[in-house]
């Protein structure tokens, strides 16, 4: 058994993997097929589901990545209403993500270290 706080409530796409995470019970659609599932497992899906779709390349730049080099960077921040899910995924490489040209170096310059 999966204690409760580590449950989340999950959207499956049709192949039955985890595509979305809804952080409230009050979001959750009625339409979709939500089940409660493992936090664990419905991160790792979505993962695997965001390096699937990148192919082997940055999703930015094109260069080669892995599943040890590549990052997954969420496009909308979780602070900004940001969800956990396969389309708001983008694996990038290491430069695209944090390098001086990458995603974060406007509102992260010192990405790592705690924002003001
Ligand atoms: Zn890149
Ligand atoms: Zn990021």
């Amino acid at each position: 058994m999966v204690s409760k706080r580590n449950r989340v409530f999950v959207e499956l796409g049709i192949d039955g993997r985890a595509i979305r995470i809804y952080r409230h019970h009050s979001c959750l659609p009625l339409s979709e097929p939500i089940i409660e599932w493992s936090r664990q497992k419905a991160v790792s899906d979505i993962r695997e589901q965001v390096f699937e779709r990148a192919d082997g390349q940055c999703e930015r730049c094109a260069r080669p990545i892995n599943s040890q080099t590549a990052h997954l960077h969420e496009v909308r921040p979780r602070g900004q209403g940001g969800e956990v899910s396969v389309a708001n995924g983008q694996a990038l490489c290491p430069k695209c993500h944090l390098g001086k040209a990458g995603v974060h170096a406007d509102h992260y310059p010192q990405f790592g270290l705690k924002k003001e």
